[in-house]
């Protein structure tokens, strides 16, 4: 059997246990491997310590094992890190790890990660947008961006782990949703990192026959959707997905989500000064969402550095949330946290300088 390109960490614990069986190994030997990659976060074959020398070698010879490489990292003032990390192609994404609430020990977690290298949908607001789209990630890569980090953050704290999980990175997940779905079944896995399922969050531009597919796969994810505007004209100034797919039709297929899945949708609202941060947008949103069972996370905008979008005033976000309660909406103003190192909503673009 020749060098795999099977990624060691983007397998189920049963298809490690039938690659083992191909190799002449006992299956309880898949479990181990699974137990020492998922759940002991080990970097390396020879940390696999109740393992032969030789088995590590054989494995090494079939399986890839490769650890995401670490380029730089920065810290913000309110202590979220933003990360750049290379690829084995030597592409480079990013992921962001926030902390909440609590003292720094009790603080709860959670990793906002990358499913593509760039992106296709060229939102205007979003520095990844402005790439242009180069490549899927494979579930090993989603994946490994949980493994590297929890990896490094445990060299400081052994307690360390990641609680929430945020498919909001660079990339829109539900065009590479196949590797989103399997990494996301990895992680939840019992065995592994065990990340609560109701605590994994998937992001979506508003592409209708994704979300239609994945109401069939009887996943209890967060699926939030990037609103942003409440009616077409202003929608399609800064999200060109929907001149495809027009709210009429986004909203349609939230509304089959939700009675499909039985799950609230998020709805984000990134919130832009003079731009739709006005009493007639409350007016539109909530008719638009009128009998929607959906939490609203209005995010006042950040600034990219070459960007035309600016942030309301305290009052005005204050005034426009209020507004939008007054008219029956569950509505949340979503923390905004690493502007200062460029890891916020849609400042994420590879290049971290
Ligand atoms: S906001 Fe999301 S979907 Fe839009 S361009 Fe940026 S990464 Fe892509």
């Amino acid at each position: 059997m020749g060098k795999s390109s099977l990624d060691v960490r983007g397998l189920y614990k049963n298809e490690l246990i039938d690659y083992l069986a191909q190799l002449g190994e006992k299956s309880f030997r898949g479990k181990q491997i699974f137990c020492w990659v998922q759940a002991r976060v080990v970097q390396d074959w020879s940390e696999m310590t109740n393992l032969s020398n030789t088995l590590q070698d054989k494995l090494s010879q079939n399986l890839r094992f490769s650890p995401l490489k670490l380029i730089l990292e920065r810290v913000s003032c309110d202590g979220t890190r933003k990360y750049l990390l290379e690829l084995e192609d030597g592409k480079r994404i990013e992921s962001v790890l926030l902390f909440h609430g609590g003292a720094i020990s009790k603080k709860r977690t959670t990793l906002c990660i990358s499913t593509q290298v760039g992106c296709p949908m060229g939102c205007e607001f979003c520095a990844t947008g402005k790439m242009g789209f180069v490549r899927n990630l494979t579930a090993g890569e989603i994946v490994g961006q949980v493994l590297d980090l929890t990896y490094l953050r445990k060299k400081e704290d052994q307690q360390f782990k990641i609680n929430n999980l945020v498919y909001m990175g660079m990339g829109e997940p539900l065009l590479n949703l196949p590797e989103v779905l399997k990494s996301i079944r990895i992680l939840n896995h019992e065995e592994g990192q065990k990340i609560g399922i109701r605590r994994i969050t998937v992001s979506t531009c508003g592409l209708v026959p994704q979300i239609e597919s994945l109401a069939e796969e009887n996943i209890d994810i967060v699926l939030a959707v990037s609103l942003h505007a409440p009616n077409d004209k202003l929608r399609n100034e800064i999200m060109p997905v929907n001149k495809q797919y027009p709210l009429g039709k986004l909203i349609n297929s939230c509304r089959r989500y939700i009675e499909k899945t039985g799950r609230r949708v998020t709805f984000e609202y990134a919130l832009v000064k003079g731009f739709n941060d006005n009493m007639e947008q409350v007016v539109e949103l909530s008719t638009l969402l009128r009998g929607i069972k959906a939490n609203i996370n209005v995010i006042p905008i950040n600034t990219v550095s070459d960007g035309a979008f600016n942030k309301p005033s305290s009052e005005k976000i204050k005034k426009f949330v209020v507004a939008l309660r007054e008219k029956g909406l569950d509505v949340v103003i979503r923390e905004e946290k690493g502007s200062d190192i460029e890891a916020a909503c849609g400042q994420l673009a590879g290049s971290i300088m």
